[in-house]
């Protein structure tokens, strides 16, 4: 198994370190609404302190494509950094490049953080212009990656700026690269299942292929299952639904019988005729939705058929939630189900892994978050880990 070069591997008293990490994070009216990603950076940048680096801190934020938008500004992340950091003082620097940087990186001291405004507001960062990687690879002497979750993206701050200054990953990165290796490696312990579910086929589609020929079974929730039920003759009434994926879903059905892996579509759910808060639903079986219903999530009997299935499994990977769970009462099948599955980890007869922003912003609701074995921050890098592809980011990093 190929090892990661980790901060252990350098030394780095003393040097500007510029360290990608991702404080893409929900913001409502300024204010962070969930400090997840921000809590799991705080082991990497107290060890540079630690160590006397200058910590140079690159992220960005949202899809600004290429120019400054102040709602998308890294400003009050600094103070939210901070907080994290027990009140340590965290800089900002109004830009990720240029002469006004620089100085200010000249006037750091060894133990202090300043954190740069928003790599995206430049264009050369997503098209990986060498020109902007070199601009920002000047600013320091060592490059340390913290973005699991970004890896997948071959961007001037993540892969360009690594082939050009000594690069390492930070905790976070190792933490999620070994977890999901020694989960998800090679040789997958006993029987496999998978979770997958969330709004489109279309964003998954090469992860559901490739977990057709890794695993046993897939159970597909969300609005995904939809589709697949549209495939196999259900009226799904006015369900999102991806008409245009429906033959997609046929392969993938006929590929999974090929390859004895099993597809666990809802056998029962839920219905609304309007998606709104409490607005009044039903659960029904799948053969009895009325044709201006939708579905929103899965049922009761679904959710003890799987109870069923997932005793029988050792493994688990999850990525999207079961229904529409941003909305009452749609949440129950996500953090029904979850709680099955975190009973089983904590009996020690599976091992659970979860990946994808939404799934895991469900399992918090629930408070499930510390019941799975492994709850990964990425979503688009944990799918692209699934199918089995080599992620740009971290492939730079690998002694
Ligand atoms: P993840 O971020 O975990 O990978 P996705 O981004 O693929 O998940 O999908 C999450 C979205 O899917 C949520 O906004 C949720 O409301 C939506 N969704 C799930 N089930 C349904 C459904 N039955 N109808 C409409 N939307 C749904
Ligand atoms: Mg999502």
């Amino acid at each position: 198994m190929s090892v990661l070069r980790t901060l252990s591997d350098i030394e780095l008293a003393n040097k500007v370190v510029l360290c990608r990490v991702d404080l893409n994070v929900p913001m409502q009216h300024g204010k962070v609404e969930d400090a997840t990603r921000i809590t799991r950076l705080v082991p990497t940048i107290k060890e540079l302190v630690e160590k006397n680096a200058k910590v140079v801190l690159i992220s960005h934020f949202g899809r600004p494509k290429g120019e400054f938008v102040r709602e998308m500004s890294l400003a009050p992340l600094a103070d939210a950094v901070s907080e994290a950091l027990g009140g340590k003082e965290v800089k900002f620097a109004l830009d990720c490049v240029g002469d006004k940087t620089q100085e200010a990186i000249r006037e750091m001291s060894a133990g202090d953080i300043l954190l740069l405004e928003n790599v995206r507001f430049h264009k050369g960062e997503t098209k990986n212009d060498p020109e902007f990687a070199r601009a920002l690879a000047g600013l320091g002497e060592i490059f340390v990656n913290d973005t699991f979750s970004c890896s997948h993206r071959t961007h001037a701050s993540i892969s360009g700026i690594a082939e050009i200054l000594p690069a390492v990953s930070g905790r976070l990165l190792e933490e999620e690269v070994n977890s999901l290796q020694s989960v998800l490696g090679e040789n997958l312990n006993g029987k496999v299942a998978a979770i997958v579910g969330g709004s489109k086929i279309s964003t998954k589609i090469d992860a559901l292929n490739s977990l057709v020929q890794k695993t046993d079974k897939i159970i597909i929730g969300g609005a995904m299952a939809n589709t697949f039920l549209k495939a196999k003759g259900y009226n799904i009434g006015k369900s999102l639904c991806e008409d245009n994926l429906v033959d997609t879903a046929k392969e993938v059905l006929s590929n999974a019988e090929q390859e004895n892996c099993k597809i666990l579509l809802p056998v029962d759910v839920v219905v609304a005729k309007e998606f709104a808060e409490y607005s009044s639903c039903r659960v029904v079986s799948i053969d009895d939705v009325e044709s201006d219903e939708m579905i929103l999530d899965i049922g009761p009997a679904t959710i003890s058929e799987l109870q069923q299935r997932l005793q029988k499994c050792q493994t688990l990977i999850w990525n999207g939630p079961m229904g529409a769970f941003e909305i009452r009462p749609f949440d129950v099948g996500t953090i029904s189900l979850a709680r099955v599955v975190a009973n089983l980890t904590k009996n020690n007869s599976l091992i659970s892994v979860a990946g994808g922003g939404d799934v895991v912003a469900a399992l918090k609701v629930g408070g499930l978050t510390e019941e799975f074995t492994y709850i990964s921050t990425a979503g688009g890098a944990f799918l692209e880990w699934l199918e089995g592809k080599v992620l740009p980011g971290v492939s730079l990093l690998y002694k």
